[in-house]
């Protein structure tokens, strides 16, 4: 909830703004601490509106050859609005990823790796491609230099501070990986947060899918009665709970638990 209320004061932060910018910032900051390596990878992204400077973020724990490779991503853009502050869409995700990178540095663990994307929100509209620009590119590049066949599971998260915690069982994503994160919500008691309703988002996974990594979407795509505080000025910071935060945090942490014991 500090971390989002940090991003949140920037105010909108959409791609290729100064307040992303200094949100980068605040993350490398943050990471460099760390005892992980640290990526900024910049690039110009070809949008509907020209082209825009945009930049990944990638945070390695262990050694670089460690494999199979986790990554836990998400995006920390915004939608562009001069009133929207995307406490939920883009704060959470990005807050969720500092506060995992404090744990994996105390825990130790290696073999993580945080992916934190730029342009996930559409330019003008959400069709051909317009989205997910940063998640894109970094999935053709760990295609290309063969990162991609080393990673044994991807799991993306989004909006996710929702209080009232409603996590979609998403259609697109692996379905075996699926399986394995619910039965270790379910065992932890998390059974009420993520449910069973099978719903289909477009989102980073996507792109990591597309180039055969096993991905998964962990997204509550009802946020507000009717989804109605979805990219409007109303996703702001007291429509969020820490408890929320901290149940996806403890089974992404259990489920690196289940696959690397050893740690
Ligand atoms: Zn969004």
């Amino acid at each position: 909830m500090e971390w989002t209320g940090r991003f949140v004061e920037l105010g909108n932060r959409p791609a290729g703004s100064a307040q992303l910018r200094r949100q980068a910032q605040m993350i490398v900051e943050n990471l460099d601490r760390l005892s992980c390596s640290v990526e900024v990878d910049r690039f110009v992204a070809a949008t509907p509106n020209g082209a825009k400077p945009m930049r990944n973020i990638v945070a390695r724990f262990g050694a670089e050859s460690h494999s199979p490779i986790i990554v836990i991503s998400g995006h920390y853009d915004t939608i562009a609005a001069p009133e929207f502050v995307g406490a939920n869409d883009g704060g959470s995700s990005a807050a969720l990823l500092m506060v995992l990178a404090e744990r994996l540095d105390r825990a130790g663990r290696e073999g993580v790796w945080l992916a934190f994307f730029d342009g996930e929100e559409a330019i003008v509209e959400w069709s051909g491609g317009d989205h997910t620009y940063g998640s894109r590119r970094l999935a053709q590049r760990w295609a290309a230099d063969g990162t991609a066949s080393r990673i044994g599971a991807l799991i993306n998260v989004d909006m996710i501070g929702d209080r009232d915690l409603d996590i979609l069982y998403e259609g697109n994503s692996d379905a075996a990986l699926r399986r394995e994160v619910w039965d270790v919500a379910s065992d932890l008691g998390y059974a009420a947060a993520f449910r069973t309703n099978l719903g289909y988002v477009q989102d980073d996974h996507i792109s990591f899918l597309e180039v055969g990594v096993p991905s998964l979407n962990l997204i509550d795509f009802n946020y507000g009665p009717l989804n109605s505080y979805w990219h409007t000025s109303q996703d702001s910071l007291d429509k969020l709970s820490k408890r929320s935060f901290a149940i996806v945090l403890h089974v992404l942490e259990a489920f690196l638990q289940r696959r690397n014991p050893a740690q």
